[in-house]
C-alpha cells in the first residue's frame, strides 16, 4: 500500500539532501568543537556555516544570539524562564500575557509560572481562531514582563498579527516573544520586518533533523540559560553542540525558504483541492479563515463523526492525519484551542487536522480526497447521532 504522509505538523520527513550533508559529520568528519585538536577544530568552519544559514534565514542581526536547543519545547521553557528570573524574581514586574492558543511548551510553562506567583492573562480566540490585538492593548499593564504569542497555531495553521502585537508591544515597552515554531518553511519570518526580541524554532518541522533547534535572542536583552555546565554558545546554553543537527538544521532552514514560493502556490492549491473536495460534504466545518492560515494546514470537524474513527479509518487505508497536536494524541478531550474557538463539544471531538508539506504529491491529495469521502460516508451510516 502507498502510504501518505499529512501529519507534517506534528514532525517532517528530513530533506534527503539535508539527510546526505549531515552524514560525513558521523563518521568522518567528527569531534567535540570545544577541543584544541583537529577533529573539534574542523568543526568550526561548517557549524560557523549553519550557523549563518539560520541567521540569513530569519534575517536576524549579527549582534543578535541564535542559541541552539534540543527542540522546540526547550527554547519555549527557556525564553519564559529566563523572563521569570531576570524581570520579574529580579524585577520588578510580575505578569506574563500570552493565549489560549498556544502550544504546551508554552501554556504548561506559564501555569508552572502561576504556581509560583506570576499572573498570567490568556487572551480568548475569536471564532476564527485568532486573538484580538485590542485585548492585548488592554490586557497589557506597568507589571507586564513578557507577551507570549505564537507566530502559527500546529492545530488550525491560523496566523497570528505578528506585526500589530509586535507594534504593541513596542510602543508599550514589553518584551516579546513568538513561538515560531509553525510558522518557519510555511511562511516568510523576518525579524527585521517584525521586530520580536525572543523567537522559536525546531528543525524537524521544517524538512531538518529531530532533536535540534534554535532560540533567537535580540541583542542587550538579558537571559539566563536553563541549563548550566560547558560554555557552549557564549555561555547560553551548556551541552555539547550536536554538531551533525546543526549542520543539517542550517542546510534545512535555507532549503525551506528556498521553497517558501512552492509553498505558497503548489502546496496552498493542493491543501485548498483538498478543502473544497471536503467542504462538498454535508454538515462540516473547516477551522480559521483560508487567508489567514499557513498554507499547509486544514482542520475540519464533521458532523456525526468521531476524530478517532475516522483517522484509524484514514490510517488502515494508508493515510496518516491527526486528530490534535501530537502532544495530545492520546488525550481524547476535545482539544482545549478548538474549545477555545468556540466550537462546541460534538464538533470539537469530531476535528481531524490535516498538514501537507512540498513532499505531498497531487496523487496523494487525489487518494486522500476518495477515502476521506468513503470513509465519512461509512461512519456516518453507522453513527448514532447522525
Ligand atoms: N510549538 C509549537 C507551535 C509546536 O507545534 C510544537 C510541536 O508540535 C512545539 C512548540 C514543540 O516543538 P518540539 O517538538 O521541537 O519540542
Amino acid at each position: 500500500m502507498n502510504r501518505i504522509y499529512l501529519d507534517n505538523n506534528a514532525t517532517t520527513i528530513v530533506d534527503p539532501k539535508v539527510k546526505d550533508i549531515m552524514t560525513p559529520f558521523f563518521c568522518q568528519q567528527y569531534g567535540n568543537p570545544e577541543s584544541l585538536h583537529s577533529f573539534g577544530m574542523q568543526l568550526h568552519p561548517p557549524m560557523r556555516k549553519a550557523l549563518d544559514q539560520l541567521y540569513a534565514g530569519i534575517n536576524a542581526n549579527d549582534e543578535d544570539d541564535i542559541i541552539i536547543t534540543s527542540c522546540g519545547t526547550e527554547g519555549n521553557n527557556s525564553i519564559i524562564k529566563s523572563v521569570y528570573f531576570n524581570q520579574i524574581l529580579n524585577g520588578d514586574k510580575n505578569h506574563i500575557v500570552t493565549s489560549l492558543a498556544e502550544h504546551p511548551s508554552v501554556a504548561k510553562t506559564c501555569a508552572f509560572l502561576e504556581k509560583q506567583g506570576v499572573e498570567v492573562t490568556y487572551l480568548s480566540l475569536d471564532k476564527k481562531g485568532c486573538i484580538n490585538p485590542q485585548d492585548l492593548e488592554y490586557a497589557i499593564t506597568e507589571h507586564t514582563a513578557l507577551v507570549s504569542i505564537m507566530w502559527a497555531n500546529n492545530e488550525t495553521g491560523v496566523i497570528f498579527p505578528m506585526k500589530e502585537v509586535s507594534d504593541i508591544c513596542r510602543q508599550k515597552n514589553v518584551l516579546f516573544h513568538t513561538d515560531a515554531v509553525q510558522a518557519i518553511g510555511k511562511i516568510k519570518v523576518d525579524i527585521q520586518k517584525i521586530p520580536i526580541d525572543f523567537f522559536t524554532f525546531s528543525a524537524h518541522k521544517f524538512h531538518g533533523p529531530p532533536g535540534i533547534g534554535g532560540l533567537y535572542i535580540r541583542n542587550g536583552i538579558k537571559f539566563s540559560p536553563l541549563f548550566h555546565g560547558g560554555e557552549q554558545m557564549n555561555d547560553k546554553r551548556a551541552g555539547t553542540i550536536n554538531v551533525p543537527s546543526l549542520v543539517g538544521m542550517g542546510v534545512a532552514m535555507e532549503m525551506a525558504n528556498d521553497a517558501l514560493e512552492y509553498e505558497k502556490t503548489e502546496v496552498y492549491r493542493l491543501r485548498n483541492k483538498l478543502e473544497d473536495a471536503i467542504l462538498s460534504l454535508d454538515d462540516v466545518i473547516i477551522l480559521g479563515d483560508r487567508k489567514y492560515r499557513v498554507p499547509n494546514t486544514l482542520f475540519v470537524s464533521i458532523k456525526g463523526v468521531e476524530g478517532e474513527s475516522l483517522l484509524w479509518d484514514l490510517n488502515k487505508n494508508g493515510i496518516a492525519a491527526s486528530t490534535g497536536s501530537a502532544c495530545a494524541a492520546e488525550d481524547l478531550q476535545a482539544d482545549a484551542v478548538i474549545e477555545a474557538m468556540g466550537v462546541n463539544d460534538d464538533l470539537a471531538h469530531t476535528g481531524i487536522r490535516m498538514s501537507l508539506s512540498r513532499f505531498t504529491t497531487e496523487e496523494d491529495i487525489d487518494t486522500t480526497i476518495t477515502v476521506f469521502k468513503n470513509a465519512v460516508e461509512r461512519l456516518r451510516k453507522i453513527s448514532t447521532v447522525y
